[in-house]
């Protein structure tokens, strides 16, 4: 799998504070860059989160390209919906025998992993078939399976991946689209250190677990691993 970060709204930080200031300032945008201040106009979008004015990070955006992944996980992602994609089309592509994800506990488990393999290259063979016979692409690909490999282009807004990191950085989202999350994360808060300053699972953001009795309680580890970012 490979996440990366393929274009984003310049300096997300200081576009988001300066729509911050927008909502306090007697003078018009154009007028802006003379009275800019980096140090202290920049407490104004922290001021604005600690409000929960979240809108104004709504004028950033950040569209990631995530490769090699299963439909599994494509197929949860696309589940947030104030989000723009484009994926990899099983009607226009002819896929490989090899394209496929195997999840790392039947990776661990030999005969698991022998006879997940021997399965995913059955249903490939079928596949290849199915073709052979004159079937096009988009019924023959009713044989694959989630496991099979997709790449997407997924654009979200800081306030939206927020809420995103909140759901998928936790422990008790499938593994796949958690580890796309943390890396997204990364990549993002690289460029938005400010946006993304408490960006990671609900508990690092709002300080308490909605999971109740089934939470990891592993609150102290995600907040370290946020902070490492
Ligand atoms: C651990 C975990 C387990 C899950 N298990 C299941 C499962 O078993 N079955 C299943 O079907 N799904 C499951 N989901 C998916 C989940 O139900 C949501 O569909 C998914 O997480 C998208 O979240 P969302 O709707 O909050 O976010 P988004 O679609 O990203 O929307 C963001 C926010 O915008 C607002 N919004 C968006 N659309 C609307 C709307 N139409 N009306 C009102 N407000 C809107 C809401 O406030 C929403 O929170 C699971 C998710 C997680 C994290």
């Amino acid at each position: 799998m490979n996440v990366e970060l393929v274009a984003h709204t310049p300096d997300p930080d200081r576009l988001c504070a300066q729509a911050a200031l927008i909502s306090k300032w007697p003078n018009p945008w154009s007028e802006f860059r003379t009275f800019w201040n980096d140090k202290t106009d920049l407490a104004h979008l922290t001021d604005a989160l600690e409000k929960g004015h979240v809108s104004v990070i709504e004028h950033a955006s950040f569209t990631f390209s995530l490769e090699g992944i299963s439909r599994a996980c494509s197929h949860q992602l696309v589940r947030h919906r104030l989000a723009s994609y484009t994926q990899q089309s099983q009607r226009y592509v002819t896929l490989e025998s090899s394209s496929f994800v195997a999840p790392p506990s039947i990776r661990a488990h030999p005969d698991a992993a022998e006879r997940f393999s021997t399965s995913m290259h059955e249903n490939f063979r079928f596949y290849r078939n199915l073709l052979d016979m004159g079937i096009s692409e988009e019924d023959a690909r009713f044989i694959l399976p989630n496991a099979t490999r997709t790449n997407i282009l997924v654009t979200m807004n800081a306030r939206e991946l927020l809420h995103f990191f909140a759901l998928r950085c936790c422990e008790r989202t499938q593994w796949e689209l958690r580890d796309v999350a943390w890396k997204m994360l990364s990549l993002a808060k690289g460029k938005a250190p400010l946006i993304f300053s408490k960006g990671g699972p609900s508990c690092v953001q709002s300080g308490y677990c909605p999971e109740k009795d089934l939470t990891c309680g592993k609150t102290k580890e995600m907040k370290e691993k946020a902070a490492a970012l």
